[in-house]
């Protein structure tokens, strides 16, 4: 491709590199299950015709991340660099770019692709693509080009134009970061069940998820009750909006709460009698798991079926939605509670999210990769 495609430009960032040119560029990367993230370089694949080159401003850290260093889900791909909470700026555009601008703000979360003719991808839910091999997840997944997929922790990402997301101007990249993750995956189960005026929300869990919970359940209107451990983070429960804080050791946060509830959204993966939980929901009302535990969870028929409700599960959200969550965050001047840190800080801050010592998610400036 030419540079005739960005000579609208008037920066020096907008070269394109010449077709089949791959991007070296710098990483953060787990050399193998476990080991600590070092600092590397990756090959980019080379900029299609409809692909854009971000230039990665800054990354969350979400547990997930964790979760698949360690492969506590499944064998991954080594060596893997993590990072589904992208925010950058376009860098330069493929000869075939629509969307897109050099200097445009732009996120990408948890895929980066799909097949695009399934049911699920034509409705706008590329997450639950049913195509072959699925969604593309942004690293520790396959391309259609059946190269391995890097995520951000790294200083550049070459993506298609479709699976980025635009940011609101008002919103500062780097606590915007984490809503492509945490902040989709509590958005999506929210607007999907209602949340809104009259309706009586309960998060569980004061973590990277909830307390996006909290604060997006409050903008959409609903009544929002914080349900965790202990009333250890109250404080900072009730100042994100939360109307309640109830710490569940309490058995009368149990039974005082019982049949309260329109929608509970659990965002801990830790084992919870989720039987009790059903139990604080009114006739009809649904908890939805985000989180996910590794054992199978039981539940008691009877909790289901004596108010008619249900349990259910969601997974982040589409490109649809995920573009009406960072649109609504926007209006609502929402982002993360983050700690902004430098990359040779990740490991450290691995142990801090493993240890619950997060207010309340790390966000790794790009910058320092
Ligand atoms: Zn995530
Ligand atoms: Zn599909």
């Amino acid at each position: 491709m030419t540079n005739t495609t960005t000579n609208a430009m008037t920066t020096s960032t907008t070269e394109v590199a010449p077709e089949g040119t791959t991007r070296t560029v710098a990483a953060y990367a787990a050399a193998r299950p476990d080991a600590p993230l070092e600092k590397t370089t990756i090959t980019r694949r080379a900029v299609g015709e409809h692909d854009i080159v971000i230039d990665i401003k800054f990354s969350g850290i979400c547990h997930s991340d964790i979760h698949q260093v360690g492969e506590d889900w499944g064998s991954g791909i080594f060596p893997m660099v993590p990072g589904h909470e992208i925010a950058g700026v376009v860098r330069a555009v493929g000869p075939g770019v629509t969307r897109w601008q050099v200097g445009d703000r732009v996120g990408v979360g948890c895929f980066v692709d799909s097949c695009r003719e399934c049911d699920n991808c034509r409705a706008g839910l590329q997450q639950y693509c049913t195509g072959q091999g699925g969604a593309v997840f942004t690293y520790n997944g396959v391309g259609h080009d059946g190269l391995p997929t890097y995520g951000g922790y790294s200083s550049e990402l070459v993506v298609d134009e479709g699976y980025a997301l635009r940011i609101p101007d008002n919103l500062p990249l780097d606590a915007a970061a984490p809503l492509l993750c945490a902040g989709i995956t509590l958005y999506s189960p929210l607007a999907h069940w209602g949340a809104g005026p009259g309706r009586k929300v309960a998060i569980v869990g004061l973590g990277g998820l909830g307390h996006m919970g909290v604060k997006i359940a409050h903008a959409m209107g609903a009544e929002v009750t914080v349900l965790s451990q202990s009333l250890r983070k109250r404080e900072d429960g009730l100042k994100l909006g939360a109307d309640h804080y109830r710490a569940t050791s309490d058995p009368a946060t149990f039974t005082e709460l019982a049949g309260t509830f329109d929608l509970i959204v659990n965002t801990v993966s830790a084992d919870l009698d989720l039987s009790a939980y059903l139990g604080l929901l009114r006739t009809d009302g649904t908890l939805v798991q985000v989180g996910a535990p590794e054992k199978p969870v039981t539940v008691n028929a009877h909790a289901l079926l004596t108010g008619r409700r249900s349990l259910a599960g969601s997974m982040i959200g589409g490109l649809p939605g995920t573009q009406e969550m960072l649109d609504f965050c926007g209006e609502h001047g929402i982002t993360a509670e983050i700690e902004l840190i430098r990359a040779e800080q990740i490991n450290e801050a691995y142990r801090r999210v493993l240890a619950g010592d997060v207010r309340f998610r790390f966000v790794i400036d790009a910058a320092t990769i």
